[in-house]
């Protein structure tokens, strides 16, 4: 599994999402259900429509056993101070 920051959701098949908190990490993030076990989760407004969306869980239980690719987008790393590199260009 890759985990890349895209500028296009539509090179990734899934989109990483937080499960639900109280407060919410964000006052204006937008609360959804994972796609894979339907676990209440909570995305940025600024998430892409596609692709489907799952939650951590999912994400850690299937990392390194599936190969498929995951995006963050560039204004949640940005959000969360986190550290993970561009992906490039082929
Ligand atoms: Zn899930």
């Amino acid at each position: 599994m890759k985990v890349f920051v895209a500028d296009n959701a539509s090179d990734s098949q899934f989109l990483i999402c937080r499960e639900i908190t109280t407060p919410l990490l964000f006052a204006d993030n937008l609360t959804g259900v994972c796609s894979r076990c339907a676990a209440a989760i909570q995305y940025r407004p600024h998430a892409p429509a596609k692709p489907p969306k799952i939650c951590m869980g999912c994400f850690e239980a299937n990392e390194g056993r599936e190969d498929y690719d995951v995006l963050i987008t560039r204004e949640t790393v940005s959000e969360l101070g986190l550290d993970i590199p561009r992906k490039r260009k082929h």
